[in-house]
């Protein structure tokens, strides 16, 4: 489908603030993933990135703000995530629709690869077993690594566990990929296999919000970048303007220190 003006972000966020008890983490971020679009997430350790991540596919609950799914509010604060008659199936629903690949990957160990990636379609989305078993064996193909269906995570490299990891998330066909980290926690060969699917995905059209440490990756694939600082977007922009001609002292430092 074409994008029109009429198509509604698939996630827009509105002055969302979070906070852990006293800890302000989140002040007021606004956020918008038009469908097709790369938006990442860059700033140091600490400023909220991750957090924002889980509070836009409502792992996390906040205080105050407005989240859209499709144009369509999905958020309630002061009762509890899932605790509203009705909350569960839309928690499940935002959850397959947003899915998230994690900086350890999450595979589940006593699971094969082909199992891991069938999970939650079968259990979650009633898919035919043998439907989610020919689908996740294409997708392993896709993320290179269909030889390793019947191996379980610990024999896998890192980037080959965070390929089947990015399988799994494809899996429930989700409207937008919600990657945090996905290649921090490899060695820089590895991390190259990664980048590479991830670049793939861009290219496909799909919608993705990347947090990343690897500002060459957000420079290539992004359409926008946003720079977080202590909970608030300090800078945002286009990758050519955001990295090319970097605005405020904060994320001049910030790139200075991570190039
Ligand atoms: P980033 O991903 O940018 O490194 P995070 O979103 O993980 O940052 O964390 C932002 C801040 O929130 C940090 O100060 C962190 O210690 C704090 N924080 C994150 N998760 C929790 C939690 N579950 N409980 C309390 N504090 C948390
Ligand atoms: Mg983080």
């Amino acid at each position: 489908m074409p994008v029109t003006e009429t198509t509604p972000p698939v996630i827009e966020i509105r002055d969302l603030h979070k906070a852990y008890g006293a800890l302000e983490v989140l002040k007021g971020v606004d956020m918008v993933a038009e469908k097709g679009e790369v938006v990442s997430l860059i700033g140091s350790s600490g400023s909220g990135k991750s957090t924002l991540l889980r509070c836009a596919n409502l792992l996390e609950d906040s205080q105050q703000g407005e989240i859209r799914f499709e144009g369509e509010p999905v958020l309630w604060h002061g009762t509890g995530l899932g605790r509203r008659p009705g909350d569960h199936k839309q928690l499940i629903r935002i959850r397959t629709n947003l899915s998230m690949v994690f900086q350890q990957f999450n595979l589940w160990a006593h699971m094969t690869i082909l199992e891991n990636v069938i999970e939650a379609p079968v259990t979650v989305l009633k898919r035919d077993r043998h439907e989610a078993e020919a689908l996740g064996r294409e997708l392993l193909a896709k993320v290179g690594i269909g030889d390793k269906c019947d191996a379980y995570p610990a024999q896998l490299s890192g980037g080959q566990q965070q390929r089947a990891a990015i399988a799994r998330a494809l899996a429930m066909e989700p409207k937008a990929l919600l990657f945090d980290e996905p290649t921090s926690a490899l060695d820089p060969e590895l991390e190259q296999e990664v980048v590479k699917v991830i670049k793939a995905l861009a290219q496909e059209g799909r919608t993705m919000l990347l947090v990343t440490h690897d500002m060459r990756l957000a420079a290539d694939v992004s359409d926008h970048v946003v720079f977080l600082h202590q909970g608030k977007i300090e800078e945002e922009g286009p990758p050519e303007s955001l990295f090319g001609n970097p605005q405020t002292e904060r994320l001049q430092q910030f790139l200075s220190h991570s190039q």
